[in-house]
């Protein structure tokens, strides 16, 4: 995170450049400034050292205008009120681009999972959930995995959420494992949506990916998958990063290969026959296509500069100040932005909520072939939008979403 830029005021930067590129009434542009409703809570559990913890906890609802809330949960020593508003924000834009029948929400508990125990962790989302139980459901808000939490933290809060009403639920989250109603492809499903888009990109730039150079920051669901699908498309992956650093190699890594020994040692760093690089190194590695996986405001003014891809596909949410925004488009870099990039997580949470209601269980073909055909459409709206307005993605993908979400919420009008 810069010191000058938040996720919030991005986010909020974002919104107010599209209000004006769309003419949006004053009234809805202050609606859609604050979210609906902010919980905070204190998250207080045993230690396994018979002390108490105490962790800040949150869940940010922002607009529901067509469905559910709908966002994934995080667990961060860093994590904020703020940040947690912006990702809920950038939800509500992402499920209208999509078209998505949900309202978009964040949810977050300041903690540190390296620190904590399984237990720990265990009895950390028990109470979170129970804390934020009268907020939840599946026609209220459907939580979902995000940054340090994953299918297990997910089996926790459907199974707490269920305890409390007293009947099974699988439709109350996703991102579940499969065996107690998570959909078959959900794992993959953030970067096999962030690889279409990247095909779609490459196909407009008559870029081969066959070849292409690949470079990834943050090697957890969405980095790791993303790597692991492209270098199955044919591109060639140079460099790697996690939370400890970064490996660059230019004859080409194996993500699998490195995911094993990072499973080995607790990081990336010390891979064979790498150089080992820092994170603000991977930025600037000279690749065709830079993927941002980890965290908020990674490419700053500072570094835009030196970018060398010649597309940037974000899987992370807000990877970019504005102002780097604008270094990117006069560079002429193609920015596949966040809302639209990596929005193949959220679509087959969608399909495993609906699979979820309706008792149904679909096949990966199925999972994947509708995936395939809701992202590139979203993509092509997103395009042509863009070609309309002379815009860059971003600008298009939000005046996408915004404009949506306005106009439903003008539809609906006020109550009472
Ligand atoms: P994850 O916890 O599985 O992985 C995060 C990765 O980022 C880890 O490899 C970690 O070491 C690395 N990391 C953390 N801080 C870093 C830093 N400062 N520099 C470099 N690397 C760092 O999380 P994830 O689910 O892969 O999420 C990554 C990003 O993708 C987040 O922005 C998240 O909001 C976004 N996202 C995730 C999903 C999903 O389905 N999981 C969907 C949409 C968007």
């Amino acid at each position: 995170m810069t010191q000058e830029q938040t996720a919030l005021s991005v986010a909020l930067e974002q919104l107010k450049m599209t209000a004006e590129k769309l003419n949006l009434d004053p009234g809805i542009h202050s609606i859609l400034k604050q979210p609906k409703r902010s919980i905070t809570v204190s998250v207080t559990i045993k230690m396994d050292n018979g002390r108490i913890g105490v962790f800040k906890g949150c869940r940010v609802q922002h607009w529901d205008v067509f469905g559910p809330f709908k966002g994934g949960i995080r667990y961060h020593p860093n994590v904020t009120l703020d940040d947690v508003s912006a990702l809920a924000m950038w939800m509500t834009w992402k499920c209208a681009i999509m078209g998505l029948p949900y309202g978009g929400a964040k949810g977050g508990v300041q903690c540190d999972t390296k620190k904590l125990s399984l237990g720990e962790t265990e009895r950390l989302t028990r109470r979170y959930i129970s804390l934020i139980f009268d907020y939840l459901g599946p026609h209220r808000d459907v939580p979902a995995p995000d940054v340090y939490t994953n299918e297990q933290t997910m089996a926790w809060i459907m199974d707490t959420y269920s305890q409390l009403k007293g009947y099974r639920v699988p439709e109350s989250v996703t991102g579940k494992p499969i065996e107690i109603g998570g959909s078959e492809g959900r794992v993959c499903a953030t970067s096999l949506g962030l690889s279409y888009c990247v095909r779609e990109a490459a196909e407009k730039l008559n870029l081969k990916l066959k070849g292409s150079t690949v470079a990834l920051q943050g090697f957890g669901n969405v980095g790791y998958n993303a790597a692991n699908i492209l270098h199955n498309m044919g591109c060639k992956i140079v460099a790697v990063s996690d939370s400890s650093g970064g490996i660059q190699c230019n004859a080409g890594l194996n993500p699998y290969k490195v995911h094993a020994y990072k499973n080995r040692t607790g990081s990336v760093r010390g891979y064979n026959d790498c150089s080992d690089i820092t994170n603000s190194e991977l930025i600037q590695t000279k690749c065709d296509i830079l993927v941002p996986a980890a965290m908020e405001n990674q490419i700053t003014k500072q570094n835009a500069t030196g970018i060398k891809a010649k597309i940037v596909a974000e899987g992370a949410n807000g990877p970019t100040t504005p102002d780097a925004d604008k270094v990117l488009h006069e560079k002429d870099i193609w920015i596949i932005p966040d809302i639209l990039a990596n929005s193949g997580g959220v679509t087959v949470s969608y399909f495993e909520w609906v699979q979820n209601l309706t008792r149904e269980h679909w096949t990966l073909d199925e999972v994947n072939s509708k995936l395939e055909k809701k992202i590139v459409k979203a993509f092509e709206d997103v395009h042509k939008l863009a070609k309309k307005e002379e815009s860059d993605m971003r600008t298009a993908a939000l005046m996408l979403g915004v404009g949506r979400v306005a106009h439903a919420l003008k539809t609906l009008g006020l109550w009472p």
